[in-house]
């Protein structure tokens, strides 16, 4: 038997918070709100735990996504704003 290795999944063992609690506190982290587990041992746990980090990974994507989606929304209102002066004024 070569089984020596432990599954990848099993994460928790040797890293300060385990996957339950980054579970929990991934998002609020990612958003940049308090969270009161600490911040490196999240770190940590990002970086070496594939699922979590691939998870965190997705939590920025989204983040970043929903932040762009927002600045065009903010482009829209603005042409939309100039339109109006133009309509109502006849100039900018
Ligand atoms: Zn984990």
């Amino acid at each position: 038997m070569t089984a020596q290795q432990e599954p990848s999944f099993d994460c928790g063992g040797d890293l300060p918070v385990d996957c339950a609690q980054v579970a929990v506190y991934v998002q609020s982290f990612i958003d940049g709100e308090h969270v009161s587990i600490s911040i490196e041992a999240l770190e940590v746990h990002l970086d070496r735990c594939a699922p979590c980090g691939l998870e965190a990974d997705d939590f920025r994507r989204l983040k970043v996504a929903l932040a762009r989606r927002k600045s065009e929304r903010s482009m829209v209102d603005l042409l939309r704003c100039c339109c109006q002066s133009i309509l109502e004024t006849g100039k900018l």
